[in-house]
Formats: C-alpha cells, sequence, structure tokens
C-alpha cells in the first residue's frame, strides 16, 4: 500500500500546481480564478524515491471564506479519513488569512499528521508569509515554490518520517527481490597471495587433509578449485558451511617464479569473481610488499569484502612490531578503506585460523547489510550538522538525503545540488561516517551522487 498524503489549503494557494509537480503530469487544471479544482483528484506521486499517493482537495473552494458549505467539508473529510499525511499549504506571499487560520483549526480536530507547506516562496518574496506561518501552530513551515520546484528536498525530509511503516513493508519486498541474505548461508571465501605465502598449507590445514598436492606437478593447470567443508565455529559449536575457492590451484609448483608473480594477480581476479570474502595472505616473513598492496587495492576496487592475514606467525620476527608496520602501511597504501581487518595466523599450528573465519562471517554480514532510509537519513542529517559541507564561491553545496541502493557491496546514492563541486575530504568524510557509525566496518562502500531534476 502506498501512504496517501493530502493536499488541503484554501483557493489559489498552488495546490493544484502543487499536485501537479509530484505528480509530475499535467492531470490537474491549474487556474488563476479560485475554485477551479471541482473535485477530489488522485495521483501517484513521486518525490526524491518516496512513492505516494497524492490527493487533490475542493473541499475549502468556497467563494465566501467564512462559511463552508456541507458537502464540500464532507468531501474533505472523507479524503482526511484514508490520508496518512496531510499537506497544509498556504500562500507565503499573500500571509495568513481568516481561512487559513480556520483550515489549522479543522486539522487540529483530526487525527493526522500536518506539514505545514509556505507555497510561493521562491526568490525571498515569501520570507514575510513564513515567518507568519508559524503562528498556525502546525511547527516550522517548509517554504517551496510549487512552480519553480523549489523546496522539495525539504518536503521529502518533513514527509520521511511518516514513511517510516511503508519504509518497513519495502524492506520486506527489496529483499525479497534480492534474495534475502541469509547469514547462514554457504560463505565463498577466496585465498589469495603471493607464491609461497603459504596458501596451500592453510588450506589444507583448513580442511585437515592433503587434498591439495604440494609437490612440483607438471602439467597440472586448472585455474581454480571449490572446495566445499563445514567450519566449526567455536564459538557456538556451530557448523559453518564454507565454499573455498583456491585459484592457484595445482599449478603453481609447474612454473616459475617470476611468472608466478603475475600469475597471483590474475589468480586474484578470478577468486574476486567467485568470492564475498577475500583473504589475502601475507608472509611474516616478507611483510607487506607492493605486489599485495596491489591486491588488495583490486578486491576492494571490485566491491568484495577484504581480510588480511599474516602468515607465518610462529616464525615472525618483531611480531608486534610486524603487525603495526603493516596496519600502518595498509591504511596509508589502501585509500578506500582503512582498518581493513587484520588476523595473524599460522597455517602451520592453527593459530588465529578460527579468528580468521570468524571475521569473515562477520565482514560479510556487513557487506550485505541494508539501512532503512529513514534511519540513514537521520544519521545524514546529523552528520552534515556536526560538520556541513563547504560553500565554494561563497555558494553552499545542498546535500538533501541519501538512499541505500543496493548491498553486496553496500551501494549508497546521495542527492543534492551542486554535487559537481563536493570536495573529495568531503565525500570521504560522509563514506567513513556510513562506515563507523551505520556498522559497515571495513567493506568497501560505494556513494553515487545526483542532482534531482
Ligand atoms: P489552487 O487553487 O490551490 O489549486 O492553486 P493553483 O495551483 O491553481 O495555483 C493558483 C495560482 O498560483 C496559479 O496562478 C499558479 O500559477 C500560482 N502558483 C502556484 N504555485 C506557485 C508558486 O510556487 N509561486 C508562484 N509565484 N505562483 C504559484
Ligand atoms: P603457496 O604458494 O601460497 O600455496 O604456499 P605453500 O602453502 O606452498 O607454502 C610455501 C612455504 O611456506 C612451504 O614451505 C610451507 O611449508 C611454508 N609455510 C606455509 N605456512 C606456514 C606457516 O604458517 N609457518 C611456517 N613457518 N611456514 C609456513
Amino acid at each position: 500500500m502506498r501512504p496517501q498524503v493530502i493536499i488541503i489549503g484554501r483557493p489559489n494557494v498552488g495546490k493544484s500546481t502543487l499536485f501537479n509537480r509530484l505528480v509530475g503530469k499535467k492531470l490537474a487544471l491549474v487556474d488563476d480564478q479560485p475554485g477551479v479544482t471541482r473535485d477530489r483528484r488522485f495521483g501517484d506521486a513521486s518525490l526524491l524515491g518516496l512513492e505516494f499517493t497524492i490527493v487533490d482537495t475542493a473541499g475549502w473552494e468556497d467563494e465566501d471564506p467564512s462559511s463552508l458549505p456541507g458537502r464540500m467539508r464532507m468531501q474533505t473529510e472523507a479524503s482526511l479519513e484514508g490520508a496518512d499525511v496531510a499537506l497544509f499549504v498556504i500562500d507565503a506571499r499573500a500571509g495568513i488569512t481568516p481561512l487559513d487560520e480556520e483550515i489549522g483549526r479543522y486539522l487540529r480536530g483530526h487525527d493526522i499528521p500536518v506539514i505545514l507547506l509556505a507555497n510561493k516562496a521562491e526568490g525571498r518574496a515569501g520570507d514575510h508569509g513564513l515567518f507568519e506561518a508559524f503562528s498556525l501552530g502546525f511547527g516550522d513551515p517548509v517554504g517551496v515554490s510549487a512552480e519553480h520546484g523549489e523546496g522539495l528536498g525539504d518536503l521529502f525530509e518533513a514527509l520521511l518520517p511518516h514513511f517510516a511503516e511503508q519504509e518497513a513493508e519495502d524492506e520486506e519486498e527489496a529483499t525479497d527481490e534480492e534474495a534475502e541474505y541469509d547469514p547462514k548461508a554457504v560463505l565463498k571465501l577466496a585465498i589469495v597471495g603471493r607464491p609461497n605465502a603459504g596458501k596451500s598449507t592453510l588450506i589444507n590445514r583448513f580442511l585437515g587433509e592433503d587434498r591439495l598436492l604440494t609437490g612440483p606437478e607438471a602439467g597440472i593447470t586448472r585455474d581454480s578449485i571449490a572446495i566445499d567443508w563445514n567450519w566449526t565455529d567455536p564459538k557456538d559449536g556451530e557448523e559453518r558451511p564454507i565454499r573455498l575457492i583456491d585459484t592457484a590451484g595445482m599449478r603453481k609448483k609447474a612454473q616459475v617464479v617470476d611468472k608466478l608473480e603475475k600469475l597471483s594477480v590474475a589468480d586474484a581476479r578470478r577468486a574476486i569473481d567467485f568470492a564475498e570474502v577475500v583473504v589475502l595472505l601475507l608472509d611474516a616473513t616478507r611483510g607487506l610488499e607492493h605486489q599485495d598492496l596491489k591486491i588488495a587495492s583490486m578486491v576492494l576496487e571490485e566491491g568484495r569484502a577484504l581480510l588480511i592475514a599474516i602468515n607465518k606467525w610462529d616464525v615472525a620476527e618483531d611480531a608486534s612490531g610486524l603487525f603495526n608496520g603493516v596496519r600502518q602501511a595498509l591504511d596509508d597504501g589502501l585509500a578506500q578503506v582503512r582498518g581493513v581487518p587484520l588476523v595473524a595466523v599460522s597455517a602451520r599450528t592453527g593459530k588465529g585460523l578460527d579468528t580468521l573465519l570468524s571475521a569473515a562471517f562477520t565482514l560479510r554480514d556487513a557487506w550485505s547489510k541494508r539501512v532503512p532510509t529513514a534511519a540513514l537519513n537521520r544519521w545524514f542529517d546529523d552528520a552534515l550538522a556536526a560538520n556541513p559541507p563547504p560553500a565554494p564561491g561563497g555558494r553552499r553545496i545542498k546535500l538533501r538525503y541519501i538512499t541505500q541502493a543496493k548491498t553486496r557491496p553496500p551501494s549508497f546514492v546521495m542527492f543534492g545540488t551542486r554535487l559537481d563541486q563536493l570536495p573529495e575530504s568531503y565525500r570521504r568524510y560522509l563514506v567513513n561516517g556510513i562506515r563507523r557509525s551505520l556498522g559497515f566496518d571495513a567493506v568497501p562502500i560505494r556513494l553515487t551522487l545526483r542532482s534531482p531534476t
């Protein structure tokens, strides 16, 4: 069910113009003469992604502002009955009239949320009426210009809280379409890393058997091996299914090393295609090398969740120095994400492997997470208030609202004006805020900017 929004106001304040603006078609008749709209009209409205039914009432179309004919009033009454929110429109240029006040009293007698719209507020011509409109007692009026399409972002923001229920329903539908995320589903995990980082040893360790051959088997070349197994989570004893993708497969031992360097990048690329979470395995005896950063960047660029494991921890020298050094090098070297999870492991002894797998599941949850638009915009408002966007050339960049378009990876669309001038640093501020405040941790996040038309 689409929410119903009803437009109420005395004649000539711009109800039909607003109706047309929200429906996007010339459905209602607009005229300078009061009382042109003779009946209720319904339209499918859409405002910056909010979908609702809009009702334009004729309830107050009356020559004599002091009397309200019963027939008209009944019609409005019926419309109010089915509506979720009322948009009470006044003319900001004309100021408050006795009929506006009467409509205000009437609306207060009904159990319906009211958003006060001061229309014709383009330029500064409506400032006076905007100020007066406070006296109607419906809180802050929202200044709009139905004719010029101004203030619609503010209207959106005012409507948003009333759409929370619709939001929840949409949520269910959206996840249906998206094939609902099941945290217990098979985790598609890839292990990538430079030759000799210990990938085969790690996989053998996981499986508890020598399933991967480690000898120099010339001629055995496979692009990838997928192995299904169950990991027993020590936290709750649950069996968690994992599909492991080993892209290097059995090939590596048969190849010469410098060729392998290139191949490991190609392998990583293939792994990325398969995997939800990619583990980049480093060699503690070598630290973080350029090639590793390249693979890490690629994984994030492709929108996969990334985990980094420092292997051979059993033979690491200056363990804490190494760990901190790698942490620092990652944060410096990866532009996309700070704080990628870093785990010390030993494929030989088994140290850290449960921690690694547990982190992989947690990371997939974050990667698959969806935040409802209302909650997202509550965070957004706070983030903008705490650190307003800059005003290049003295004109402030307006950021209107944000919505999560997709999961896996989490992808957001932000609407506003003059977005082409938004500095990269501010964009990073928002992306990091989403990550920290909304629980996306260190998964790659996409943010697209869009100006509403
Ligand atoms: P209604 O009787 O409340 O449905 O009002 P209409 O939509 O028919 O508009 C009445 C008059 O106000 C028309 O001449 C519109 O062009 C004009 N109007 C509507 N919105 C605006 C606006 O935002 N600014 C200005 N300046 N005029 C507007
Ligand atoms: P891959 O090329 O990434 O598959 O690496 P391998 O699994 O073939 O391992 C390369 C070398 O590192 C082998 O000699 C392994 O025994 C050794 N190795 C792997 N994991 C560990 C570990 O955790 N500790 C130590 N000390 N050696 C390891």
